[in-house]
């Protein structure tokens, strides 16, 4: 798009940009989605929030940001293998004082009923709070099941108040207060 010329500068994941998606370079500029060097997944979700981002500062002026936090990723592969939040080593990294939750849940009754050989689950858990930080799932269900851990973390719900939920049987989340 002959970026130069326009002075807007990039770099190799894209348009630089600050907080509020605007170019560094030169302000009349916005960048959202796959071609804004963010620190967001290249992935629909965030690219829908992202443009999001970047309408409402030019409409109203720079005022909002975007929230990295929470981005479920899932690989459709055979099992799928799905993550949100931190890893246990960024976690570890970032001081938190944890507790992995590391299970291979391939003999549980959920996976034996569907006769599925390669079932797992990690979780790591916020001790201190009681939050969950991120899960990083393996099974044909790890797309559906990551939703309920996403919404965790978002809205920083404690372990504690999961284990209340009543989930549908026999459904994978049914499971998940023996994750937690
Ligand atoms: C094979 C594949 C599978 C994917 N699967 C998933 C998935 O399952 N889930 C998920 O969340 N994400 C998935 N993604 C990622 C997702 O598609 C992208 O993150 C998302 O489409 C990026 O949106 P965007 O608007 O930033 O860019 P794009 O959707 O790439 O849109 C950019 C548009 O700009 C146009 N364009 C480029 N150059 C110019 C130019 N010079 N002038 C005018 N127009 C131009 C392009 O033609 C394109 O239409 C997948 C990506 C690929 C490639």
């Amino acid at each position: 798009m002959d970026l130069e010329k326009g002075n807007v500068d990039r770099e190799k994941e894209g348009v630089s940009v600050n907080e509020y998606l605007q170019s560094i370079s030169n302000a009349r500029v916005y960048a959202a989605g796959d071609a804004a060097a963010t620190k967001g997944l290249p992935l629909t979700p965030i690219v829908s929030m992202e443009s999001q981002v970047v309408a409402t500062n030019l409409l109203n002026g720079d005022q909002r940001t975007s929230n990295y936090e929470v981005m479920p990723s899932v690989v459709f592969s055979l099992p799928k293998l799905s993550a949100v939040g931190l890893s246990e080593e960024s976690a570890r990294d970032q001081g938190y004082n944890i507790r992995v939750n590391k299970i291979d849940t391939s003999e549980w009754y959920t996976y034996k009923r569907t006769n599925e050989r390669y079932a797992m689950v990690k979780i790591i858990i916020d001790e201190d709070k009681d939050q969950v930080l991120g899960a990083h799932l393996l099974s044909r269900e790890a797309d559906g099941l990551i939703k309920h851990f996403a919404t965790a973390i978002q809205f920083k719900l404690k372990t504690e108040d999961l284990k209340q939920m009543i989930y549908a049987y026999p459904t994978v989340a049914s499971d998940l207060c023996s994750m937690l």
